[in-house]
């Protein structure tokens, strides 16, 4: 079972950052535009379960994400930046997208990213939890640059994933 998986939010939240850490386990500070597509397994059975991990780089402006990108998606990690409000309200509207053209039994999981800066945070925990709660979807705030909570939240999304397969 090849289970697809996709990084959507607003640009700069650091979606490849955190595909980076997880893939490689490293930080690599700056911006880059890299389409990365990398497959990991999880669990006890690799060989009938591959997560593949898609980075959606450059199609970051709402409606630009290929639709059969979502179409195809098993799930979606959704990304915003604590420090960033427009990127923590454009969720709504990537939700929204993400209901309009993904299956309907997609997995989402929401990501509050960039959690080491917290002395320039703009979103609260509470705010972030508020939001997931209201769409029903499960939470987390993680750090590409010092990895925190990287590994579980991919591994959330698979373990989701293969119960459901
Ligand atoms: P993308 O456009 O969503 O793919 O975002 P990038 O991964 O390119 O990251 C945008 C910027 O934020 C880069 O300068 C990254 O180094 C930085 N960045 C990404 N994740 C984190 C994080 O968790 N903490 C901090 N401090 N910086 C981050
Ligand atoms: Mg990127």
């Amino acid at each position: 079972v090849l289970l697809q998986t996709i990084l959507v939010g607003d640009s700069g939240v650091g979606k490849t950052s955190l595909l980076v850490q997880f893939d490689q386990g490293k930080f690599i500070p700056g911006s880059f535009s890299a389409t990365v597509g990398i497959g990991f397994t999880v669990g006890t059975v690799p060989i009938s379960f591959l997560f593949q991990i898609w980075d959606t780089a450059g199609q970051e402006r709402f409606r630009s994400v290929t639709h059969a990108y979502y179409r195809d998606a098993h799930a979606l990690l959704l990304l915003y930046d604590i420090t960033s409000k427009s990127s923590f309200d454009n969720i709504r509207a990537w939700l929204t997208e993400i209901h309009e053209y993904a299956q309907s039994d997609v997995v989402i999981m929401l990501l509050g990213n960039k959690a080491d800066m917290s002395s320039e945070r703009a979103i609260r925990r509470d705010e972030g939890e508020r939001l997931a709660r209201e769409y029903s979807v499960p939470f987390m705030e993680t750090s590409a640059k010092t990895g925190v909570n990287v590994e579980l939240a991919f591994t959330a999304v698979a373990k989701e994933l293969k119960h459901r397969a």
